[in-house]
Order: structure tokens, then C-alpha cells, then sequence
């Protein structure tokens, strides 16, 4: 297993605000080589969740568990090693890249401040991470502004590969992008992945994205996983309610409101009402519900082989003993 991730949770406290458990017991599983999608709305704790890998933010409490070890427990020089196999490429590719450096400054950084390379080795390097990408030579002396959003998130996603990562974290790396380049930057991705052998943990609120590049997806909602499997048996065969309506995108009813809401990938669901006691979804949910599903939160129990979901509606048995 390439990562662990062990009942990982991240509660933001800022004074004067209320608090945010914007990860909240989240556990899973990373093979060596996969494709492994994350998806949630704005604001679920995709992020959040990413950061904490390579702690550049740290975690309230659990265990990252990168080959085996826990990151956890290196000192400040172990992790900057670690941090060379944990790139990610960020979300925003005009606002992540300086703009005062060029394509060759940006793609080589990394390499100086690892003290890996310099000179003409630097220099050969960053010309055929350029190639790999799909950069070409005449870019090396242009500056970030120069290029479409597309373009730039290849630098975003050289720069990233400088130092041969084997866990390659993308925070939707496509959903700044016109919609027309979107799919050269995932093709871009596909091919990178075969060619080095990478592990993906890609984050989107696109179930498309999801379908084209995963094999294996978990869906947050409120921080915490509400379903997870492999890609089939999420499209195929999906049982939480939250992943149907995403699915079929069928209206849902807020009963607070009273009023047919969108479940949409869109919105911000810390200003849905919940709680804290029961199901985070059952606010928005479609379903009939039962007892249990505001009075106990549900744990997520598979279903099939690696197939797990968190819904006291498809297994009534844990009901009784939950909601008592
Ligand atoms: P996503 O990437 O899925 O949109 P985030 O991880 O960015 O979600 O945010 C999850 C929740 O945590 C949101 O409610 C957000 O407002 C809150 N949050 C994120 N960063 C901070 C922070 N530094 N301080 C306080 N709250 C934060
Ligand atoms: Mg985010």
C-alpha cells in the first residue's frame, strides 16, 4: 500500500468563529499505480484533506501512513525528503506559479532547493520535463502570463514531476480550465502516469473526471466519506442516496426551506443546517427516511468487495442498535 490514510480528521478553531471539522475520521486506502478519485462539493474538505498528506497542514488527529510509515512521526528532515515523493498540483494555475519567474525558473526551482541539480544537468532536465509535458524549448524564457490556463497548468504539473514523485495528489487540476481544454490536461495526465509508473490521488467535484480517470473513488460530504469503491461499482451500483443524486442529478428536498433544492456539486454545505447528531445528509436527503438517520451517525460498512457505505437505510439491521 503506497498510502494509509487512518481515521484522519482536521478541526479548524480561529477565535470568535465557529469550529470546522473540515476532515473528519477519514480513512483510506492508496495501491501503488492507481488512479484514486476524491469527490465532494466546494467546501466538503477535499483540500483540506490533500494538505494534511504532506502536512503542509497538520492534522488534528490520525495517522498518515506513506509505505508503511507514519509521517506523522518524521522529524522536519525526514519530511522534506518525503515531500519530494508527495508533490501536488494545485487547484488554480494562475494563481500558483509566480509570475516573476520564468517557465524554466519555475520547472527548475524545485531541483535547486533540493540541491539535486545545477547547471546544464539543471538545465537538460528541465528541457525534457518540458518535452514530457508538452512544453516546448522556445517556453523556457517566457513568464507565466504568456500562456492560456491550459498551458500553464502543464508548467504546474512539470514543476511538480521535477523530482520524480511517486504520489502525485491532484487538486482539481482541470477545473480552472475551459472546459475545451480539459481533456488535453486529463489525456496529459493518463500518458504521464504510464510513462513513470505514478500514483494518482485526484480530487474533483466532476463525476466525469471520475469515470475517464479512476479506478477507485470515495465521495465526501461534510469531511466525512459517505461511499466509497471501485469506479464500476460506484457508477454501477452506487447505494448512498448522496451519490445517487449526484449521479442522476435529480432535484432534492430541503425540508428546512421547503423548497426543491439542486443537490449540485456547487454549493456551500457548511450553510446546510445539520446537527452534529445523526446523518450529515439527511438535511438534503431524498430518501424516506427512518429513525436512526437523525439520531445516529451512520458508520460506512461494505457492501460488496471494497465497496463500503455510510446509510442506516441500506442496513436496517444496524439501526436498531444504533439509534438506541
Ligand atoms: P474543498 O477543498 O472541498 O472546497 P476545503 O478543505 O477548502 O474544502 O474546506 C473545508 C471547510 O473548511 C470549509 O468549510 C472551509 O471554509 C473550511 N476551511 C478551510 N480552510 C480553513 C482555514 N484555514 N481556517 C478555517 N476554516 C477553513
Ligand atoms: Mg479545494
Amino acid at each position: 500500500m503506497l498510502l494509509e490514510l487512518r481515521n484522519l480528521s482536521k478541526v479548524y478553531t480561529s477565535q470568535g468563529k465557529r469550529t470546522v471539522r473540515a476532515v473528519d475520521d477519514v480513512s483510506l486506502l492508496i495501491q501503488e499505480g492507481a488512479t484514486f478519485g476524491l469527490v465532494g462539493e466546494s467546501g466538503s474538505g477535499k483540500s483540506t484533506l490533500a494538505r494534511m498528506i504532506p502536512r503542509l497542514i497538520e492534522p488534528t488527529a490520525g495517522d498518515i501512513l506513506f509505505r508503511g510509515q507514519s509521517l506523522l512521526k518524521y522529524s522536519e528532515k525526514q519530511m522534506r525528503a518525503a515531500r519530494q515523493e508527495i508533490q501536488i498540483v494545485f487547484q488554480n494555475p494562475y494563481s500558483s506559479l509566480n509570475p516573476r519567474m520564468t517557465v524554466r525558473q519555475l520547472i527548475g526551482e524545485p531541483l535547486q532547493i533540493h540541491h539535486k541539480a545545477s547547471g546544464a544537468s539543471l538545465d537538460q532536465q528541465v528541457l525534457a520535463m518540458m518535452e514530457m509535458v508538452g512544453l516546448k524549448p522556445e517556453h523556457a524564457n517566457r513568464f507565466p502570463h504568456e500562456f492560456s490556463g491550459g498551458q500553464r497548468q502543464r508548467i504546474g504539473i512539470a514543476r511538480a514531476l521535477i523530482l520524480h514523485p511517486r504520489l502525485l495528489i491532484l487538486d482539481e487540476p482541470t477545473s480552472a480550465l475551459d472546459v475545451s481544454v480539459q481533456a488535453q490536461v486529463l489525456n496529459l495526465l493518463i500518458d504521464l502516469q504510464q510513462r513513470l509508473g505514478l500514483t494518482y490521488l485526484l480530487i474533483t467535484h466532476d463525476l466525469g473526471v471520475v469515470h475517464y480517470l479512476c479506478d477507485y473513488a470515495a465521495l465526501l460530504y461534510m469531511g466525512t466519506v459517505v461511499e466509497q469503491g471501485p469506479t464500476a461499482q460506484i457508477f454501477g451500483a452506487s447505494r448512498h442516496p448522496y451519490t445517487q443524486a449526484l449521479l442522476t442529478d435529480v432535484p432534492s428536498i430541503d425540508p428546512d426551506q421547503n423548497m426543491v433544492e439542486r443537490v449540485s456539486l456547487e454549493s456551500d454545505i457548511f450553510s446546510i443546517p445539520w446537527t452534529g447528531i445523526g446523518c450529515r445528509f439527511a438535511p438534503r436527503c431524498p430518501a424516506q427516511q427512518v429513525g436512526a438517520c437523525t439520531k445516529a451517525e451512520p458508520r460506512l460498512v461494505p457492501i460488496a468487495q471494497d465497496h463500503l457505505v455510510a446509510c442506516h437505510l441500506i442496513h436496517p439491521h444496524l439501526v436498531t442498535a444504533d439509534a438506541s
